[in-house]
């Protein structure tokens, strides 16, 4: 049987009004409210699956340690220690224990946990895993946009070309990932988000990562301030909807600050989200 475990990673405080695009803060603050920097708490939330025959597969990796201080207190990280490895540990299992990493996309609060603590010596974790990501997003995390360079940490896309153990995935199948696990890609937050799907006996579940942050995002219009195209946002999250609320699917949400997994419902012509348990 295929078990599955939430793992919480590093915390994040970004600022709210940049998560919430052009929704106003008298809207938003209600949803999420600010602290006194203007930011709001967000989960890096990861999730990990042991196959029944006994791999371990990792979805994303979270913010990580790796920040130097002036970076850490910008983005609200404050926890100085890799609390990914932390609670991985906390399961039994160690970082050479994880045979594949998934990642939906490179921009550093979903793939900083690949990378040692500030202070130790910069290194990709888990060392024998396998890296899956999109070969579309590969290309652009190498050559990003002016505008979304920030979010990139070149390093590791050096540490992962230099590792030998990077998967690029094309198209909805990945044959080493034959646990029953396709994929869709989205374009609007960044070039070729890859949001993994799990099929599982309760229907199919969603890693959403930066299509959908969490609860509030889930009200169509709602995008990040962050997203290159945020109206091809909207039409994406329309369309995987549609098809998720047929099939009566859930969502993995990494930045919730506090749901994990929802189901996906309707009132009037109106997605709601209503948290529920990762597994029955
Ligand atoms: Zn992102």
């Amino acid at each position: 049987m295929m078990q599955l475990f939430i793992v919480e990673g590093n915390k994040q405080h970004l600022d709210g009004g940049s998560m919430f695009g052009n929704a106003p803060k008298a809207l938003w603050n209600k949803w999420i409210p600010a602290d006194a920097h203007n930011r709001i708490p967000l989960a890096c939330r990861c999730l990990l699956v042991r196959t029944p025959q006994g791999r371990q597969v990792l979805f994303e990796t979270g913010i990580g340690a790796f920040f130097e201080p002036k970076l850490k207190e910008r983005f609200g990280v404050y926890e100085t220690q890799h609390v990914l490895l932390e609670n991985l540990a906390a399961l039994g299992v160690k970082e050479e224990e994880i045979d594949a990493v998934v990642l939906s996309h490179l921009h550093f609060d979903h793939a900083g946990g690949l990378l040692t603590a500030y202070g130790e010596k910069m290194r990709l974790h888990f060392p024998k895993a396998r890296y899956y990501l999109g070969r579309e997003h590969w290309a652009r995390a190498k050559n990003p946009h002016i505008r979304e360079q920030v979010s990139f940490i070149p390093q590791i896309q050096e540490l992962l070309a230099d590792s030998g153990r990077l998967v690029l995935i094309e198209g909805s199948h990945c044959a080493e990932l034959d646990f029953g696990v396709r994929f869709h890609y989205s374009h609007g937050h960044t070039i070729g988000l890859m949001l993994a799907e799990l099929e599982l006996p309760e229907g199919p579940l969603v890693f959403v990562s930066d299509l959908v942050p969490g609860i509030p995002w889930v009200h169509l219009p709602i995008v990040m301030g962050y997203d290159r195209f945020p109206e091809l946002t909207v039409d994406e999250k329309r369309k995987l909807f549609e098809d998720l609320h047929k099939r009566k699917g859930r969502l993995f949400f990494t930045h919730d600050p506090q749901t994990p997994v929802v189901k996906l419902g309707m009132e009037g012509n109106r997605y709601t989200a209503e948290p529920t348990a990762l597994s029955h």
